[in-house]
């Protein structure tokens, strides 16, 4: 049977969230067993905790006015009638709760699942935010028959096998003597009743499986993996239970040009030598436009420039991460002659003429002597 959780609190079944949390105050100071020194405080004082955790959970109170009893060691999860499983689950509770609690029927009513479903994003969808039209697959609640999984007109009657306790006990004779089981009852799966004439739209489940369109409102600053909550747009439970919560979880498409690190973005600009030698200015297409940025004459090689405040902004707390331009200093690869005695020409006005290459015994001999230690 389900527990009395408001008898235990000592509150009214209608009772407001304010006044369960003042009874259940009182009664946890009255029993904490650091200053309640009776033996009996401590079985108390957690049955307190037990009551308030049910009755502080819309969801679970919800259960326990469905007659259901969230803390059941059968009440949870989507599992269906489990044969063995279902005493060896409570066994284990027993072995580490202590509990002999009464077994008796399980309830039709349970909370359901929670749903995750993935969203893909665009870089400015999760540096912005964006509301996102999303099709949620889930069991919702049988509109025919309200969650009760009763055709029109028609009850669960009490199970003839087990006469409404959920299980039935078998005796077996064993070299220990005789051993008592009980395992959930077979007819009836162990809810004790028996839905004669189910609901025609969903056979008994009292629900079914649906698509919806929602709306997930994302805000500007999320980033890959992260969860999204939405309260009550997860599965619905059997029997019409209340439902579980829907999760979006985020994922970032690469984008072409930036690479997302925290809230700062990278991207690489490719330089001609001459432009990093005598300076430039580049137009840099950021989340926010166009942006010119100065290319300080005498850049180097894997130089780069930061543009602040214009990376992604920070999921909380006002301010945004920054840009960095990474600059990639491209040397020509193929010179037209007038273009190579130029560049000859400016060497030698350096003081940096080289070898040339395809002398014999020219600019490579030397290096190779130079890395053996034989120059
Ligand atoms: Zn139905």
């Amino acid at each position: 049977m389900a527990k009395d959780y408001y008898g235990i609190l000592g509150v009214k079944r209608d009772s407001t969230a304010d006044e369960i949390k003042r009874a259940y105050r009182r009664l946890a100071r009255e029993f904490h067993p650091d200053i309640n020194p009776d033996p009996s405080a401590h079985e108390k004082f957690k049955e307190i905790n037990a009551a308030y955790e049910v009755l502080s959970d819309p969801r679970k109170r919800e259960m326990v006015d469905l007659g259901g009893d969230p803390l059941a060691p059968n009440g949870g999860g989507a599992g269906g009638p489990a044969g063995g499983a279902f005493v060896g689950f409570q066994d284990i509770m027993d072995a580490f709760f202590g509990t002999q609690s009464a077994r008796g029927p399980r309830p039709r009513v349970r909370p359901g699942a929670d749903a995750i479903l993935r969203l893909d994003l665009d870089l400015h969808e999760t540096a912005f935010g964006v509301e996102a039209p999303i099709q949620v697959d889930t069991a919702v609640i049988c509109t025919t028959c309200q969650g009760a999984g009763t055709a029109a007109g028609t009850h669960p009657q009490t199970c003839e096998i087990c006469q409404g306790r959920g299980e039935v006990q078998s005796v077996q004779r064993t070299f220990l003597g005789q051993v008592v089981s009980a395992r959930p009852c077979s007819a009836c799966q162990g809810f004790g009743t028996t839905i004669p004439h189910p609901c025609a739209t969903c056979g008994g489940d009292g629900r079914v499986r649906t698509r919806r369109s929602l709306t997930v409102k994302i805000p500007s600053g999320v980033e890959d993996g992260m969860r999204i909550r939405l309260a009550q747009q997860g599965e619905v439970g059997p029997g019409g239970g209340p439902p579980g919560d829907l999760y979006v979880e985020i994922h970032e498409r690469p984008h072409d040009v930036y690479s997302r690190k925290d809230d700062d973005l990278h991207c690489r600009v490719t330089v001609p030598m001459t432009a990093a030698a005598l300076g430039t200015r580049l137009t840099i297409k950021t989340l926010d436009g166009e942006e010119t940025v100065d290319v300080k004459a005498g850049t180097q090689p894997t130089s780069t420039l930061r543009i602040r405040g214009k990376g992604v902004p920070h999921l909380r707390g006002a301010g945004r991460g920054d840009l960095y331009v990474h600059l990639d200093v491209r040397t020509p690869t193929r010179l037209e002659p007038e273009q190579e005695r130029l560049l000859r020409e400016f060497a030698r006005s350096r003081g940096e003429e080289v070898a040339e290459l395809s002398k014999q015994g020219g600019f490579f001999s030397r290096m190779r002597d130079a890395f053996n230690g034989h120059a």
